[in-house]
């Protein structure tokens, strides 16, 4: 069980499970740590102990399992987990599916809230005309247990012909939803946007019955209900107008693609995977597998998952380090010259990682 984190003695060690994965995951890892030593060299108090940890498609090829018996222990001991990416498209089980160890932890360990932060930091970054830095500021929280993605597991007959998927909406899942989210927009600036297709789907009935039950307790956050249509037009057409959007598996894990391309493409977008007694923190993107192994990933998503783990963790000393590293990437992102091939520039991801490693030196 893990212990709520702001009840940690700010000095107390934290042990953080590590999961590089696959590809670029490796690569964006390797990164990731370094900025961490950088920080624990500008905050000594800063006190993490990495335990890394064997899983993926490469450790399904070596071991015929993605996710070893004690890696699973070790996330479930740790205070939090970080993950790289995980999942090549030639790795696949014997029913032709591929291996996906990052979406069976979230069922695993019942990581219900997916939340999505997108966040223009240039607004050289955007493919959107005339959006200042700071003005896209977002977060898609995406139900990450349940919904269309219920049917994943289900086998389908050679001779099939025909194949329904089923969307499972419950009143545990939906409601425990609902409360994160609240509780989120509270954070920030009040303003929950529910995306839905309660005008077609019944099970999106119900979840818009559960979000209007739960809105009741939260009569200080501003409440809106949007079809999933309308919700891509108008994230691309007024992005600012969004603060924290609540929604479906599916729905969630296509807009929040699209929210990661309005600031600048998926490496740019972290992400944290929260249950009750694990919180998985990974960039959004996936193992990319047509850039592994060239240097060029960018690794800002998983530099910013690290961040947002730190904030998670809770302590006056790991919030001052999340707090200093959001800086660095901030005034790092600032030049122009800081972009890897994905942002149009001809930055290598060590180049990248040396940008903010320099601004922490000196920040
Ligand atoms: P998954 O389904 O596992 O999320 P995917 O197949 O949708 O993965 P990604 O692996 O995320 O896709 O890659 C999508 C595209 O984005 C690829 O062209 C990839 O090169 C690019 N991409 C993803 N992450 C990064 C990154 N960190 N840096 C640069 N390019 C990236």
């Amino acid at each position: 069980m893990i212990v709520p984190a702001a009840e940690l003695d700010a000095d107390e060690v934290q042990t953080i499970a590590v999961l590089p994965g696959d590809g670029i995951g490796i690569e964006v890892m390797d990164a990731a740590l370094v900025v961490l030593r950088q920080l624990q060299h500008r905050i000594p108090r800063l006190q993490i102990h990495l335990r890394h940890c064997a899983a993926g498609a490469s450790e399904y090829q070596r071991s015929g399992t993605a996710l070893p018996d004690e890696t699973l222990q070790i996330c479930r001991d740790a205070d939090a987990v970080l993950l790289g990416a995980m999942g090549l498209p030639h790795v696949r089980q014997p029913d032709g599916r591929e291996v996906t160890p990052q979406i069976d932890l979230r069922e695993h360990f019942q990581l219900y809230q997916g939340i999505r932060p997108a966040y223009l930091y240039h607004e050289m970054d955007t493919p959107l005309r005339s959006v200042q830095a700071g003005r896209i500021d977002l977060i898609v929280v995406r139900e990450s247990t349940e919904g269309l993605f219920h049917s994943r597991g289900q086998q389908i007959a050679p001779d099939a012909e025909t194949v329904d998927d089923l969307l499972r909406v419950t009143r545990t899942g939906s409601q425990r939803l609902f409360h994160a989210a609240f509780q989120l927009a509270r954070k920030r600036r009040r303003k929950l946007t529910l995306v839905d297709k309660a005008n077609v789907l019944p099970s999106m009935v119900l979840f818009r019955r559960y979000f209007d039950e739960i809105a009741e307790q939260y009569p200080d956050v501003q409440t809106e209900r949007m079809y999933v249509d309308a919700a891509a037009l108008h994230m691309v057409r007024r992005p600012h107008a969004f603060d924290v959007i609540v929604t479906e598996n599916m729905f969630g894990d296509i807009l929040s693609d699209l929210a990661a391309a309005l600031i600048g493409g998926m490496g740019m977008a972290p992400s944290a995977d929260i249950g009750e007694d694990v919180a998985v923190f990974q960039p959004c993107h996936g193992t990319a597998p047509d850039i592994a192994g060239q240097g060029i990933a960018n690794p800002m998503a998983m530099i910013l998952s690290l961040e947002m783990m730190l904030e998670w963790l809770g302590t006056e000393t790991t919030r001052s380090a999340a707090a200093l590293l959001r800086t660095a990437v901030v005034t790092a992102l600032r030049d122009p010259a800081v972009r890897t091939p994905d942002l149009g520039g001809n930055c290598t991801t060590d180049q990248m990682t040396e940008a903010v490693l320099a601004c922490l030196r000196t920040g």
